[in-house]
């Protein structure tokens, strides 16, 4: 009989893993392990490997090597393309193993973990497997002297180095790694040690799918030990990091010596306004979805929602009763569309801040508990009359806590600074029917993106943030450039030679 996904994916996620360098799976130098915990039922799945320094440098020459070797470096542009195809083809056929092995070793809920993140990192390998023959540059006119020929081209920078955190990690590394490889990089992966499991998998496939040995490493550990020796490594061209705020600056301070280059997508507290206008039966379960997907754990989470005096009782009463109605559970079981926190530290810091929440003064509408099972469960949270001195207002969360404020005037200059009023600046939402209300509201809002009347990510638009929520853009044509360097051009010849 053949197994199911999800037997499959248990099996998996039971397995003994290494690290994958150099085409191989490599048993660890050193003996330190972290153990994986399914955080809906608090069980240890299995346990990781902490890579150090042998294991980096291994890991790094491999990709080095790679990156100067012939198969890689002079495969031509089609063939390149067409493995990332491929690629894409098999995590398709592999798909609801992926989103099983999401869910356990995650949290996510499977009907989210197949249908939007294992679907959309499909999506974005195909995406990405475009660029590969579209990569190009400029011809530009040269003034000096004689004749010339001026040009760009573009050229992978080298080793990059890939830091993913844990909250929808599958399609974060998909989206980083097929960039990279677009470009013509070699590549050192680095999941998060709370969710890995995916990432191995990704290993497996891009073994089967016959990449050259070494263009693709994987190396499992926690981020003080090897994050940081990854990321300080000599040999490493580039850091592209996804995760916290506190973790990108310090990364940033480790590039300094090399000058490497660096890509932060970091936190964010995305401001969301409901204007009086906007289609209520599409903006509240927006709104809910905005902050209670993925249990709140997104960085561009809606978690700020001002909302208009003329709909402000419908909307809070609309969002209280849409989580009211969410299915809390283990992803697996059917049904569920709202899944644990990643670890009983996230639990407790997301309580603490629904406790500092209720004793700044803001008023609790619905949830604030946490739920009397097994598994790092938070109830979907909404408080209103959050004021903007209040911690749950100023610090990300990543929990499915929402903070709702009331607006009266619609003096858009005065929103768009309670919009601004946050070191971040990843994302805003905006819900009316008005587009001079959407237009100017755009141009006034400093963050690296603003949806209106929607929300969820496309890979064909750059994201990234303003101010604290990064440096430089993924996705689009920018996510793959970002992976280059520009070369400039300047060939002089003589006519008639
Ligand atoms: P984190 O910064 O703790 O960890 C992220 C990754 O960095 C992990 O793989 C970790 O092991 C590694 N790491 C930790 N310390 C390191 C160090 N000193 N050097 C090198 N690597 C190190 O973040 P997290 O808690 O895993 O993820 C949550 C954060 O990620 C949130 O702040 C969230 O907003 C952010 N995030 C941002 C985006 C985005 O695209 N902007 C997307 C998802 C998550």
């Amino acid at each position: 009989m053949t197994k199911t996904p999800i037997a499959a994916a248990k099996e998996f996620v039971r397995a003994s893993v290494r690290h994958f360098i150099d085409g191989e799976w490599r048993k660890s130098h050193s003996d330190e392990t972290i153990d994986i915990i399914n955080p809906a039922t608090e069980e240890t799945l299995t346990t990781i490997s902490v890579g150090g320094k042998d294991d980096i440098d291994a890991a790094v020459a491999a990709a080095r090597k790679a990156f100067e070797g012939p198969k890689w470096r002079d495969m031509p542009a089609a063939e390149r393309e067409r493995l990332l195809l491929v690629l894409a083809d098999k995590i398709e056929a592999n798909l609801d193993e992926i989103a099983a092995i999401e869910t356990i070793d995650m949290g996510m809920p499977y009907m989210a973990s197949k249908f939007g993140a294992i679907k959309a990192a499909v999506s974005a390998v195909r995406y990405n497997a475009g660029w590969v023959r579209r990569i190009g540059g400029e011809t530009a006119p040269v003034s000096a002297p004689g004749e010339w020929h001026g040009y760009t081209t573009r050229e992978p920078v080298g080793v990059a180095a890939l830091i993913v955190p844990w909250n929808a990690p599958f399609v974060m590394t998909c989206g980083k790694m097929s960039a990279a490889l677009a470009a013509g990089c070699t590549v050192v992966i680095k999941p998060a040690e709370l969710a890995p499991l995916s990432t191995l998998r990704l290993a497996e496939l891009v073994a089967e799918t016959g990449f050259p040995p070494g263009v693709v490493n994987v190396i499992t550990g926690d981020g003080a030990t090897t994050g940081s020796l990854l990321a300080k490594h000599n040999d490493v061209d580039k850091v592209s990091f996804t995760g916290s705020t506190a973790t990108g600056k310090m990364i940033l301070q480790d590039s300094i010596a090399g000058l490497k280059r660096v890509s932060l997508e970091l936190g964010g507290k995305s401001p969301v306004f409901i204007f009086p206008d906007a289609d209520l039966s599409k903006s509240i379960p927006g709104a809910a979805m905005g902050i209670f997907a993925n249990s709140g754990q997104v960085c561009a989470a809606g978690s700020r929602l001002y909302v208009h005096d003329a709909v402000y009782d419908q909307v809070i009463a609309g969002i209280a009763a849409f989580a009211e109605k969410m299915t809390l559970g283990d992803g697996l079981d059917d049904g569920v569309n709202l899944g644990p926190l990643i670890s009983e530290k996230q639990r407790v810091r997301v309580m603490n801040f629904i406790e500092t929440g209720k004793s700044q003064g803001a008023k609790l509408i619905t949830g604030g508990a946490k739920p009397d099972r097994k598994g790092f469960f938070v109830e979907p949270t909404v408080f209103a009359n959050v004021t903007p001195s209040m911690s749950i207002f100023r610090e990300e969360i990543f929990g499915p806590v929402l903070s709702v404020m009331r607006f009266k005037d619609e003096n858009i200059d005065e929103l768009a600074t309670y919009a601004n009023d946050t070191p971040y600046g990843l994302s805003a939402y905006l819900w009316t029917g008005n587009l001079n209300t959407a237009h100017s509201m755009i141009k006034r809002i400093k963050s690296g993106s603003v949806k209106v009347n929607g929300a969820g990510m496309e890979f064909t638009l750059p994201f990234g943030g303003y101010k604290q929520s990064g440096i430089g853009r993924e996705n689009g044509r920018f996510g793959v450039e970002a992976f280059t360097e520009v070369k400039a051009v300047m060939l002089g010849y003589t006519s008639g030679a």
